[in-house]
């Protein structure tokens, strides 16, 4: 290869889209021999994407290919800004009657076969380079745009066809997951009742007392049991809750909810892990915000995983607020924090199941630990708790900065009124 003529800059470039290496490699050589700069793409969406990086002078373009064919790819490159007057020449083995007017209808600028000759190739794409061009008369392009349409929307149906049936086993298979999760789920919880029963049975042979009344080094053999066992019953809780609510299963118990109090229950669940970590929490007083219709059991668990994840992901020292609002006919419930914020194109999906931020390394069995992952499951169960009511949850956040901190401020939006519930309770 030489560079007969100046700066590399100056060579003309050339992208040929072609899946046949034989082809690619004698095309290339022969190119470059005489000074071109050879850009190889192997199927169509490669070759569409190095077409806008490279700006090439010229395309040359196989047409059977895997995937998108030639026509298609370039029709598709005609439609972009850039490439109306770029010489695009169809470079093709088949040579079927019909075939040059199809390409040419689709767009392309010239027609030229396989195998190439070699002492006239180069000529040849310096020609179209200098402005040649094949033209159709109009009645004969019209007739094979129209084929050429008719050949799109095949291919665009039986592609439809084939992501349907794509995303059907998906969903398929999806289902099968969840209820797999719900069967092992259903199938701990039997050993799990017998483990949390004997644990508390020997607590109580035991007699309950202070670590003086054990004999020596049990008390923490005991209590180790015991935190463990309480770890797996959450976790296996969630997971049956989560599948619960991916079967709109959830059976809420609605009564009247004060937030108040629903906040202060919270807060106070968490007293401790927010000293552990040094962690205010600040909250308003809301006595003064309507009651709301709810499940309040689980409204407190949905709030609870929201407070916990900002103890999570707030490193020490932070703050954390709930406030509340009355927002039309619902209350809007605010948790915000001084935490290492989330980026705005992860917002919406931290809400699905089993979905984590973090690497999978920094998974740890800490409720609590700043940054620890958990299982993805807690947004995803408060998500479905608060729709169950005919709520909203989002969050706000500008960015993820673990130096700067931006924080989130996740919304819980909970309506006044249950739609479906007849007033089963006076209001006080
Ligand atoms: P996990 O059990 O991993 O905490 P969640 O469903 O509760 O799962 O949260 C999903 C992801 O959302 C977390 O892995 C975390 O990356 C991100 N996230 C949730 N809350 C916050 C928050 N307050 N600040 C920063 N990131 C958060």
């Amino acid at each position: 290869m030489g560079t007969r003529n100046g700066s590399i800059s100056d060579r003309r470039k050339v992208l040929y889209i072609e899946d046949d290496i034989g082809s690619q490699r004698l095309v290339q050589r022969v190119l470059e021999k005489h000074d071109y700069e050879v850009l190889i793409a192997g199927e169509g969406l490669n070759g569409i994407d190095l077409a806008r990086q490279a700006s090439p002078h010229l395309i040359l373009m196989d047409i059977n290919l895997p995937g998108m064919n030639g026509r298609e790819i370039t029709t598709r490159l005609r439609a972009l800004p850039n490439f109306n007057n770029t010489p695009i020449v169809a470079l093709t083995a088949n040579n079927s009657p019909g075939y040059r007017e199809r390409a040419l209808a689709a767009g392309c600028d010239g027609f030229l076969t396989k195998p190439i000759d070699i002492s006239r190739f180069p000529r040849e794409v310096g020609n179209y380079l200098q402005g040649h061009r094949e033209e159709l008369e109009q009645k004969e392009k019209l007739e094979h745009l129209k084929l050429h349409a008719e050949h799109l929307v095949e291919r665009l149906e039986s592609k439809v066809q084939e992501l349907e049936q794509a995303n059907k086993r998906l969903r398929d298979l999806d289902r099968m997951k969840s209820s797999f999760i719900a069967l092992v789920s259903h199938e701990l919880r039997t050993p799990l009742t017998l483990l949390e029963g004997y644990s508390h049975l020997l607590d109580e042979q035991l007699g309950y007392g202070e670590e003086e009344d054990y004999p020596p080094g049990v008390f923490n053999l005991v209590q180790g049991l015991d935190v463990g066992v309480k770890r797996i019953s959450q976790v296996i809780n969630e997971i049956i809750n989560v599948s619960r609510i991916a079967s709109g299963n959830l059976d809420l118990s609605i009564g009247p909810v004060r937030v108040n109090d629903l906040v202060a229950n919270v807060a106070a669940l968490h007293r401790e892990a927010l000293a552990a970590r040094n962690l205010t929490l600040a909250r308003d007083d809301l006595a003064h915000l309507p009651l709301i219709e709810g499940d309040g059991r689980q409204l407190r668990t949905a709030l609870s995983n929201v407070v916990e994840n900002a103890i999570k992901y707030t490193p020490d020292g932070g703050k954390i607020m709930i406030t509340a609002r009355p927002v039309g006919n619902a209350v809007d419930v605010v948790v915000t924090d001084t935490g290492i914020g989330i980026p705005v194109e992860e917002q919406r999906r931290i809400f699905d199941q089993f979905y984590v931020l973090e690497a999978i390394e920094h998974h740890s069995t800490s409720k609590s630990a700043f940054g620890g992952g958990g299982l993805g499951l807690g947004l995803a169960v408060t998500k479905g708790i608060i729709e169950a009511h005919s709520g909203r949850i989002w969050v706000e956040s500008q960015r993820s900065d673990d130096i700067e901190r931006p924080g989130s401020s996740f919304h819980l939006l909970l309506p006044l009124k249950q739609p479906r519930m007849a007033r089963a309770f006076e209001e006080e």
